[in-house]
């Protein structure tokens, strides 16, 4: 028999969030042992739901929703976001600017096909989150890492992104507020971004998803709402504010000056198409979320359950000689920096799997976000306080065996 191969397409597509450390634990499980979880942002498996009238919205809507819809979305669900855009801002957006679709993620991944040609080039963050890296190279693109200065604070380091334009650049992803680092990024950065785009004629592709898990009374500003030029995707949904990534339902809008992008969105018209449409139940609850009682704002508060878990990891891992953390103003992650004076690591998928198999922790490294220094690794703040004591106290134990290697 011939064997069967992957595409070629696939030689430079990664994404280790779900690699082979989580095949691991997967495989620990089946073996009835029990691991605590700090590797992924599924907010509902750590006990905190959806709200309760989504729930019941879609558990109603369920027998009048087994239709396919337009291929960008239902109508009302698109004016809903239309509403959401005027409340942040951004200007001159229409329904017909609006798709809908399975998580912000098939909108990403259709953005960036839609727009590539074989080494076209994208610039894109460092650490980022992996989809985008991935979805380019799977485009025939070439992903351009700009720096994240973990020194003030995580902010994209403008010359850096200004060294590594050329002619081929097509686009920059700004992910604001930030996964992994729970960065948010001030007005007149993104100001500078917008300035860096319409100069080089960029297309900014803006990732909000976390766009409401603000800590500290932080607010956050929409990019697309700095400029009515500059052609910008902005993308959110359900997953993260709302508590249902299950729910796969998220949307991208089109804003800036479009009279140039015709073509392009023709482009995406056609990828929404072939995909035919969201799926309805998640498209209708986008409608029930926007107009609903904003219940992460309880959990965001001082003193609500993110919050308070937030202060605990950042307290806790602070305290571990060698580790330092800068500590999130949004989002549901920190991106701790093991000193490698203390920890030389030489590889950091073999540091997770490590922590896995002695202490049944599991986060994911750093190099899974690509950050090229095996001196990092995300931790998800979503278990409640009793788990992350235990689970932090275990990292500060196996780091401790690690020290006297
Ligand atoms: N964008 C960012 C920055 C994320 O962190 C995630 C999920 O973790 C997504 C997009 C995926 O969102 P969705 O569930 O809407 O596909």
């Amino acid at each position: 028999m011939k064997t069967v191969t992957k595409s070629s397409k696939l030689a430079n597509v990664c994404y280790d969030i779900r690699g082979p450390v989580l095949d691991k634990a997967r495989q620990m499980e089946e073996e009835g042992q029990k691991i605590i979880k700090l590797n992924i942002g599924n907010i509902a498996a750590f006990g905190l739901q959806p709200p309760d009238e989504i729930v019941q919205d879609m558990i109603r809507n369920l027998p009048d929703a087994a239709g396919y819809t337009d291929s960008k979305g239902l109508f009302a669900p698109r004016k809903a976001v239309v509403h959401y855009c005027q409340e942040k801002g951004i200007a001159g957006v229409t329904v017909d600017d609006v798709y809908l679709g399975n998580g912000a993620s098939e909108l990403i991944v259709m953005a960036l096909n839609a727009l590539l040609d074989n080494g076209d080039e994208v610039l894109l963050p460092a650490p980022d989150y992996p989809l985008y890296t991935a979805a380019v190279a799977l485009s025939g693109g070439e992903p351009v890492h700009y720096i994240c200065d973990e020194s003030n604070g995580w902010l994209p380091d403008l010359d850096d992104i200004r060294a590594k334009i050329t002619p081929r650049t097509k686009a920059i992803v700004v992910i604001n507020p930030n996964n992994p680092t729970g960065a948010l990024y001030p007005k007149e950065l993104l100001q500078a971004l917008v300035e860096i785009a319409r100069q080089h004629q960029l297309i900014v592709m803006a990732d909000e998803i976390y766009d409401k898990t603000l800590y500290d009374g932080e607010v956050h500003t929409s990019i697309a709402s700095l400029s009515d030029d500059v052609l910008t995707l902005t993308f959110n949904g359900l997953s993260k504010n709302y508590r249902s990534c299950g729910y796969r339902a998220g949307w991208m809008v089109v804003s800036g000056d479009k009279r140039h992008a015709a073509d392009y969105i023709t482009g995406l018209n056609m990828l929404a198409s072939m995909r035919l449409c969201a799926n309805t139940p998640g498209q209708l609850a986008i409608q029930t979320a926007l107009g609903g009682y904003q219940s992460i704002n309880d959990l965001v508060a001082p003193g609500g359950r993110l919050a308070r878990q937030r202060d605990l990891a950042y307290e806790l891992l602070s305290q571990i000689p060698g580790v330092s953390v800068v500590k999130p103003k949004a989002a549901l992650y920190m991106f701790p920096r093991l000193d490698p004076k203390i920890y030389p690591i030489e590889d950091d998928q073999q540091f997770a799997y490590d922590l896995l198999a002695e202490e049944k922790v599991l986060i994911v490294q750093g190099t899974g976000f690509n950050w090229k220094t095996p001196d990092h690794f995300r931790l998800v703040f979503l278990p409640n306080t009793d788990d992350l004591r235990e689970a932090v106290g275990r990292i500060e134990r196996f780091l401790a065996h690690y020290r006297k290697r």
